[in-house]
C-alpha cells in the first residue's frame, strides 16, 4: 500500500463528497463522488507530483492496495466519478471489457473481425492514452497482445479511422498528441516542427516539456532557437 502525505490525502478528500450515516460514521455502501475536475469519460482527476492521475486509482492506492502492473481499476458500482474503496478493484483489461460490453456502455459492433485489435480495444487504447493509464507503447502491447506497429499506427491515426475520428472529436485533440505521451521521445525533425508549434500556440516551455517528457531546458533552448536552429 503506497503511503501519501497527510497534506496530499487531505487534499484528496476535500475533493470527495463523503457520504455519512445517521450516527456520523462514513456510509460505506453508497457512492461517494469526484466534486474536482473529470476528464470526458467522467473520471476524476487529481494532481499529484505534476501529473494528473485518476482520482479513483489513487484512492484505492491510498486505501487499499497497490494496482499490480497493467491492471485497471474498475467500478462495481458502474459510476465513473465514485472513488469509493469499496467499490474498486484492480481486474485485468479483459475482465473489465467484458464488464462494460455486459453493461452495454461500449458501443456494439465490430466490422473488423480478422483484424487482432478490436474495434473497441482501439477505442479503449486511445481513451486510457489519454487518461495516462498506459506509460509507454509497449505496455499497451503487451495488455492487448499486438505488436508494436499495431499501436503506432493505431496512435497516428492510418488504420481504426471512424474510431481515431470518433476519438478525436471527443477529446478535441489530434491522435497524434496521444502518440507523444505514450512514445518514448525521440529529438527529430518531426517533433521539433511538432514543439514549434505548440510553441506557436502560445503553450508554455514547462508545459510541453511535461507533456513530451523533455527537459523544460530542452525545450527553452529550442524556443529560444539555441539549439536545432538548422532544422527548417
Ligand atoms: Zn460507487
Amino acid at each position: 500500500m503506497q503511503h501519501f502525505s497527510q497534506k496530499v490525502l487531505n487534499r484528496f478528500g476535500s475533493k470527495v463528497d463523503f457520504k455519512y450515516l445517521e450516527n456520523g460514521q462514513l456510509d460505506h455502501n453508497v457512492c461517494w463522488e469526484w466534486k474536482s475536475s473529470k476528464n470526458p469519460n467522467g473520471y476524476g482527476t487529481f494532481w499529484y507530483i505534476k501529473s494528473s492521475i485518476l482520482a479513483h486509482r489513487f484512492a484505492y492506492e491510498a486505501e487499499v492496495d497497490d494496482i499490480p502492473y497493467g491492471l485497471e481499476v474498475c467500478h462495481s458500482c458502474d459510476n465513473h466519478a465514485c472513488v469509493n474503496p469499496s467499490h474498486l478493484s484492480p481486474e485485468t483489461h479483459d475482465v473489465n471489457m467484458k464488464d462494460m460490453v455486459n453493461k452495454n456502455r461500449q458501443s456494439q459492433g465490430d466490422n473488423h473481425k480478422k483484424s487482432v485489435l478490436t474495434n473497441e480495444n482501439a477505442k479503449k487504447i486511445l481513451i486510457n492514452v489519454y487518461n495516462g493509464e498506459y506509460k509507454s507503447i509497449s505496455q499497451i502491447k503487451k495488455i492487448y497482445g499486438v505488436g508494436k506497429t499495431t499501436i503506432v499506427d493505431l496512435l497516428h491515426g492510418k488504420n481504426w479511422k471512424p474510431i481515431v475520428k470518433e476519438i478525436e472529436d471527443l477529446l478535441k485533440i489530434p491522435v497524434i498528441d496521444l502518440y507523444y505521451m505514450v512514445a518514448k521521445p525521440r529529438m527529430d525533425d518531426d517533433m521539433i516542427n511538432y514543439i514549434r508549434e505548440l510553441i506557436s500556440q502560445g503553450q508554455s516551455a514547462s508545459s510541453i516539456a511535461r507533456q513530451l517528457g523533455f527537459a523544460r531546458n530542452t525545450i527553452s533552448n529550442i524556443k529560444k532557437c539555441i539549439s536545432w536552429a538548422e532544422v527548417p
